[in-house]
């Protein structure tokens, strides 16, 4: 594989600095497919969420990743099918699964993904029934399968199903295989999100490749697709909002309301394993730069007492995330555990309150 380069003045992949724009309403977006949204964001603390739903809610894990497989590739269905029409047409005729796979382990490199690589496909030509793939440390094995099962469905047209294995503490194997039933039409809808806010923040771009400055603290290793924010060592990757949002969507459909306290839980302790003291009483500007790095929307006003918290975001990713950010940063910033009421107001905007915990 070619090696992947990176910007000398930041070490930002070029792949990410061209192809992401950090926009000044607090948004990540694809710069080809501006309508696709992304979150920058700590990903280690996915398979605790997935474990912490399970607990909760009484139901198995394998349960959780099956919801989370079927959700995450129904959006990545969306996703290729209005992204790559023309392509994907091509690619299944002639290209192949060698070529796509190459395209696809570079990307997963620089989004943070781990390593991809494709172990085979039977028949080895022709239409495949069976394709094998082995990905390395990956950011989290039920999403990264529903990726890869809803590529296959888009490429094949056809409905897939897929078995995955451990190998051992880093590698697993994920064995798709292509059923003779077709994808219909309508298996490809997408959903737009709400129209967003423009916003005054304003990035320091780096003078070679124009990402934010902001984004030398993170470290990307381009061999394992590994990338880590350098203060606090936790791991972080690029999620398509769309996506994630059909996740939790698809869960608390299926398993109730208790979905978003368990999510919004994780995300508090994310918070206060990610973040720093110093960084949570960093105030407005501080925690306004903090988020819209990670793409989760614009801090447009903040006060923080011992006594309260209250915060607005407009164009909010993931409400939960922030409602869970905000809980952490509480906590913090004032050594007390929080209690949260939150709600979409006028334009979409998040309001949230914090109080002290009774
Ligand atoms: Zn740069």
């Amino acid at each position: 594989m070619k090696a992947i380069r990176t910007c000398s003045g930041c070490g930002v992949p070029l792949g990410i600095s061209r192809n992401m724009r950090w926009n000044g309403n607090g948004t990540i977006t694809q710069v080809r497919d501006p309508a696709h949204r992304l979150i920058f964001f700590e990903s280690d603390n996915l398979d605790r969420m997935w474990k912490a739903l399970s607990e909760a809610l009484g139901v198995t894990e394998e349960h959780v990743w099956e919801l989370v497989i079927a959700s995450k590739s129904r959006a990545t269905r969306a996703f290729l099918h209005r992204t790559l029409p023309w392509y994907v047409n091509l690619a299944a005729r002639l290209v192949g699964y060698r070529a796509l796979m190459s395209a696809i382990e570079a990307q997963g490199l620089v989004m943070g993904y781990g390593k991809i690589t494709l172990g085979g496909q039977y028949p080895r030509r022709g239409r495949p029934e069976r394709v094998t793939v082995f990905i390395e440390d990956p950011y989290s094995l039920p999403l990264f399968c529903g990726d890869f099962k809803g590529a296959a469905e888009v490429l094949e047209r056809r409905w897939a199903s897929l078995t995955y294995q451990a190998l051992d503490e880093r590698r697993h194997q994920i064995d798709v295989t292509v059923s003779d039933e077709k994808l219909e039409e309508e298996y490809f809808h997408v959903q737009d999100g709400p129209p967003r806010r423009e916003g005054d923040l304003a990035y320091t771009p780096c003078p070679e490749c124009g990402a934010p400055r902001e984004l030398v603290r993170f470290s990307w290793d381009l061999s394992r697709g590994i990338i880590r924010d350098t203060e606090s060592g936790r791991r972080l990757a690029f999620f398509g909002t769309a996506a994630l949002r059909a996740v939790f969507d698809e869960l608390r459909h299926e398993l109730g309301e208790r979905v978003t306290p368990t999510v919004i839980d994780a995300e508090r302790r994310n918070t206060l394993e990610a973040m720093g003291v110093e960084e949570a009483r960093s105030g407005f500007e501080g925690l306004r730069v903090r988020a819209a790095i990670r793409g989760l929307g614009l801090l447009t006003a903040l006060s923080l007492s011992p006594e309260r918290m209250e915060a607005v975001v407009a164009n909010p990713a993931l409400p939960e995330y922030l409602v869970g950010l905000a809980l952490g940063i509480f906590e913090l910033a004032t050594g007390r555990k929080g209690e949260s009421s939150w709600e979409l107001v006028d334009g979409g905007d998040l309001r949230i309150e914090v109080i002290p915990a009774s």
